[in-house]
């Protein structure tokens, strides 16, 4: 008998690998890695855990990863809805973010997303956002699993004033916090229409010396798109591909315009694609080729994006819409069933991520991040497929708990490492600056 921390004992365990629901299982978790999941009976005779804790009525399946937002920009939420991305951006958000954006607003903004992510079962998430040290600072104290994009323009900003002081500013917040096993970056250049050509190639560089991977907005908009052709005779994604940004670690974000020669492209050449269903129906940007990116074998994630686009960060709900969208994009209510929308919603990010050693499934030696989910609310019966009730029945409110590196981080719907209520505080005192 094997003395282990912690031993679950759900109704379902829906691992993602394999692919299914298993019930009468039991998870357990030693020093923060999945020890095995195994029958209860197993469990039982196996294992002596120091913490024992029963979740009937509740499914466990691994966190939800967010695989592309902007945290901080949860400021913004709401601000100025329903306008165009234009008159939104120009008028409401530069004209603020000049003026507020700052250490204090990227930690405050950050940390309220992370409240929002952790309750609502989101355990890792990947930003783009100025000021990487605060959002790293709000994610070790909520104890969110992030990835920090650092961002680099090729215009100034108060964070930075060119694209050599953007990589460096990021790069010495990546040194700072590189010990920290919660948190890993990528190279974020914002998009190829904000960032030449000598940019991209300091980007690469940095990248192939220093194993990141890139992550970048590509092909949103059938605007940017034809831009691109125009300036540069081939489409955003085969300019990155010229400039030698695409390959397996390569994280493009919304990939809406993608050409079937682009999509054959990512295909051969490896790299990711993070679909932000909400974000693109927001903006009216059109339907990312899921179907098309899934059947040639590209990775794909999900994402929420940031406040800008979707006034919500909520996995749970971008799920739904995802499956919803691709049925409604491609007339076939089969081309993207449940069991698959969840493996990119976990697995899938943790792929693109880079982290799929360590999280996206419940399998033993990975880190021990899952969340419980309540479909024994009378509006989640009767439940005859705990993997299509997921994401079509499912919302964050279901989800009661909440474990990082095993720790719980939510329990009973409570927060355990932070005060919400201070940070709601901050939120209201943001709203009375910022309106
Ligand atoms: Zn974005």
């Amino acid at each position: 008998m094997r003395t282990v921390d912690l031993r679950l004992d759900p109704e379902v365990i829906v691992p993602i690998e394999p692919a299914g629901a298993l019930a009468g299982h039991a998870l357990v978790v030693d020093r923060g890695s999945i020890v095995a999941v195994v029958l209860t009976e197993v469990a039982e005779r196996d294992y002596a855990p120091r913490t024992h804790v029963a979740l009937p009525g509740k499914v466990l399946l691994p966190g939800l990863v967010n695989a592309h937002t902007h945290a901080a920009m949860t400021l913004f939420r709401g601000i100025a809805d329903d306008v165009p991305l234009k008159v939104w951006l120009e008028r409401e958000i530069w004209p603020r973010e000049g003026k507020h954006v700052g250490p204090e607003f990227v930690y405050d903004g950050a940390r309220l997303a992370a409240v929002e992510m952790l309750k609502g079962g989101t355990t890792c998430f990947h930003d783009m956002y100025f000021y990487p040290d605060a959002t790293a600072k709000a994610c070790l104290e909520t104890g969110i699993r992030a990835v920090l994009g650092l961002p680099v323009l090729d215009f100034p900003t108060s964070y930075a004033s060119d694209p050599d002081q953007y990589l460096s500013v990021g790069l010495a917040v990546r040194d700072a916090y590189k010990a920290s096993p919660r948190l890993a970056f990528t190279l974020a250049p914002h998009a190829p229409y904000t960032v030449g050509d000598a940019t991209f190639d300091k980007i690469v560089m940095f990248a192939r010396q220093l194993d990141l991977p890139i992550t970048t907005h590509v092909s949103e908009s059938a605007v940017e798109v034809a831009a691109s052709i125009e300036q540069y005779g081939i489409t955003p994604l085969a300019r990155l591909h010229k400039l030698g940004v695409t390959g397996p670690g390569f994280i493009g974000v919304h990939g809406v315009h993608l050409s079937s020669s682009d999509i054959e492209l990512l295909a051969t050449h490896g790299g990711h694609i993070v679909h932000c269903p909400v974000s693109n129906m927001k903006l009216g940007s059109g339907i990312a080729p899921i179907p098309a990116l899934l059947a040639h074998g590209v990775n794909v994630a999900i994402g929420t994006d940031g406040a800008a686009s979707n006034n919500r960060q909520d996995g749970w709900s971008e799920m739904r819409i995802a499956a919803l969208l691709a049925k409604v994009g491609s007339g076939d209510p089969a081309v993207w069933p449940a069991q698959k929308v969840l493996e990119s919603a976990t697995l899938g990010g943790a792929r693109a991520l880079g982290l799929d050693a360590r999280v996206g499934s419940l399998v033993p030696g990975k880190s021990a991040d899952m969340v419980a989910v309540d479909l024994a609310a009378t509006s989640s019966l009767p439940c005859y497929d705990p993997l299509s009730h997921l994401v079509h029945v499912a919302g964050r409110e279901s989800v009661t708990d909440v474990w990082i590196d095993g720790e719980r981080v939510v329990e009973d719907r409570r927060l355990l490492n932070v005060a919400e209520a201070d940070i709601a505080a901050r939120a209201r005192a943001w709203q009375e600056r910022l309106r």
